[in-house]
């Protein structure tokens, strides 16, 4: 009874505030909402930031849903009222620039309590397992072990939510064989913009399905996701290799990841890279490989070149643990590294996956966690890789970086075209991800504004260049940018908008369609 009587002075008190034509009898009238919606400050101000750091927006309300129909309720009550309000789905809150947050709307926490998700459901004969869309893939990792499996793409990064990276892509270094995450979803739950709860896949409303994956959380929020599953790996043998030749690097992340091709052929199982523009704490942070004390880093840096890192892992079962040593013998030895430049370490499946998270614990140990993140992320067509070496991590980046580099090829052929995400027109492309943290240390090249200058830089050379590169985790400003952003796919993703949220309440902190109110 107490409970009814705050959830209808919650939801009066939005309608007073914002001025809502939202009727609270009409949302009340079909069953009280199971879950709980806070105007606490407190709430209201954890959901307006982000990872980023560089914008924040604060909801009127922030929804915790106990179940996907509490979703569909929220949704719904926007949908049918006079006046609408912003409805966005937050997962882990790990964007960069605001693309979770709403103001004069309301946020739906969809990770971080437990009482919205039922557990994971793992099919071990289907070889899949159901999730809640707010659920982190670290704990997706940790429930599919039980059964000795476990999902075949990942990100780098475990603390973010099924829904918040496949809204995205979801991409790491198993990306060239598996595909990105997108291409791991069997089937989906959504909760359109009109608040209908639909189940979606390949056989069934084919056409929201594919709207969804990669689509920026413009079409629906993701209640249940269906992951597709594999023998999970023991054991893992993970090594880094050094070139100072870009064409070289290049040239053998091309040979590696081309070999998805021969389904027989000894790979590896996962390919990134990055690159090495300078040696400062921020740019260690993902290195358990690396230390300053280390001769053959120093003495290749004392020549002042960029230098390349292939990172490159093999899994394997502890009962093949004799095999491993001459099977990672035999792709290494047709790759052109630098001779002696080799570090290899063993570990288990799950610190190597969970690898970023002992950095992260680094970082926030010395306060280095919660700073701003200018981040930019792009896909570049193979065909003009060359031409951001030269001009970008020679150039414009001088010889400082404030974050790692990341740099690692794709297969388009692992992409649905039919997803909603965009990706060059080439066969192969790489990310270039530049994750840099901003400080105030009274290092100029450091701070906020000099990054994010430095990111308009690089946007405007790629410009300049004509090299066509599109953004991954992309953010803009403007609907004639989006269009550029989605090129030939425009057409169809704002149709896939008006069908799929006519009105325009979902996910308005990406600024890809003008809300309504
Ligand atoms: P949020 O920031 O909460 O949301 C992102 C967008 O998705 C918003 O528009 C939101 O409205 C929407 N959304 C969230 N949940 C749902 C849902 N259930 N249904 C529909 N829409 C929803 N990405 C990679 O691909 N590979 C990486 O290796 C990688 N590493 C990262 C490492 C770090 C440290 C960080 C901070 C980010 C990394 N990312 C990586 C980027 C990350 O995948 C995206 O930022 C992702 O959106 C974060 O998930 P989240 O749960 O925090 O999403």
């Amino acid at each position: 009874m107490v409970t009814k009587f705050l959830l209808t002075f919650a939801i009066c008190r939005l309608i007073v505030t914002v001025g809502l034509a939202v009727y609270p009898t009409e949302i009340l009238r079909s069953g009280d909402l199971e879950g709980h919606l806070s105007m606490d400050p407190s709430d209201v101000v954890s959901v307006s930031r982000d990872f980023g750091g560089l914008s924040s927006a604060e909801p009127m309300a922030v929804l915790y849903p106990a179940s996907s129909r509490d979703v569909a309720r929220l949704v719904r009550s926007s949908y049918e009222s006079a006046r609408v309000f912003g409805v966005s789905a937050r997962g882990h809150g790990h964007s960069i620039n605001g693309q979770a947050m709403t103001g004069n709307g309301v946020v739906i926490q969809m990770s971080g309590h437990r009482k919205a998700a039922p557990p994971p459901r793992v099919s071990e004969r289907l070889m899949y397992v159901d999730v809640w869309g707010g659920e982190l893939w670290i704990d997706v990792l940790r429930s599919t072990l039980e059964y000795g499996l476990a999902p075949k793409s990942w990100t780098d990064y475990l603390y973010l939510s099924v829904g918040g990276t496949i809204s995205n892509a979801g991409i790491s270094g198993q990306a060239f064989n598996h595909g990105p995450q997108i291409s791991n979803v069997h089937e989906l739950e959504v909760v359109t913009g009109k608040g209908e709860l639909v189940t979606c896949s390949e056989d069934q409303n084919r056409e929201l399905y594919h709207a969804v994956l990669g689509g920026l959380g413009q079409f629906g929020i993701i209640t249940r996701a269906r992951i597709a599953l594999e023998r999970a790996p023991q054991k893992v043998r993970w090594i880094r290799v050094l070139y100072s030749n870009f064409s070289a690097f290049t040239e053998d992340q091309e040979f590696l990841i081309s070999l998805h091709r021969q389904p027989e052929a000894l790979k590896f199982d996962y390919v990134e890279g990055f690159v090495i523009v300078d040696e400062g704490l921020i740019n260690n942070w993902r290195s358990s490989f690396f230390s300053p004390r280390n001769p053959v880093i120093s003495s290749l840096h004392a020549d002042g070149g960029v230098l390349y890192c292939l990172e490159i892992a093999k899994n394997y079962h502890q009962s093949n643990a004799l095999a491993i040593d001459q099977e990672v013998e035999a792709l290494l030895k047709k790759l052109k590294y630098i001779p002696g430049t080799e570090f290899t370490t063993d570990l288990p499946y799950v610190d190597f996956l969970d690898r970023v998270h002992k950095a992260e614990l680094k970082l926030r140990a010395k306060n280095l966690w919660d700073v701003p993140h200018p981040w930019l992320n792009l896909f570049v067509p193979k065909s003009r890789i060359a031409d951001l070496d030269e001009g970008v991590f020679k150039g414009i980046l001088g010889n400082k970086t404030s974050g790692p580099i990341l740099i690692y090829p794709m297969n388009k052929s692992k992409w649905d075209e039919r997803n909603s995400v965009v990706t060059p027109n080439e066969s192969v492309f790489y990310l270039v991800a530049f994750l840099r943290s901003a400080l105030d240390n009274g290092d100029e090249t450091q701070t906020l504004k000099f990054l994010e200058n430095q990111n308009q830089q690089i946007l405007r050379f790629c410009e300049d260049r004509d090299i066509q590169v599109k953004q991954y985790l992309p953010h803009y400003t403007t609907q004639q940018e989006w269009m550029r952003h989605f090129g030939d796919k425009w057409e169809l993703f704002s149709r896939r908008k008006m069908e799929f949220d006519p009105r325009n309440i979902l996910a308005n902190g990406q600024a890809i369609f003008k809300p309504y109110f």
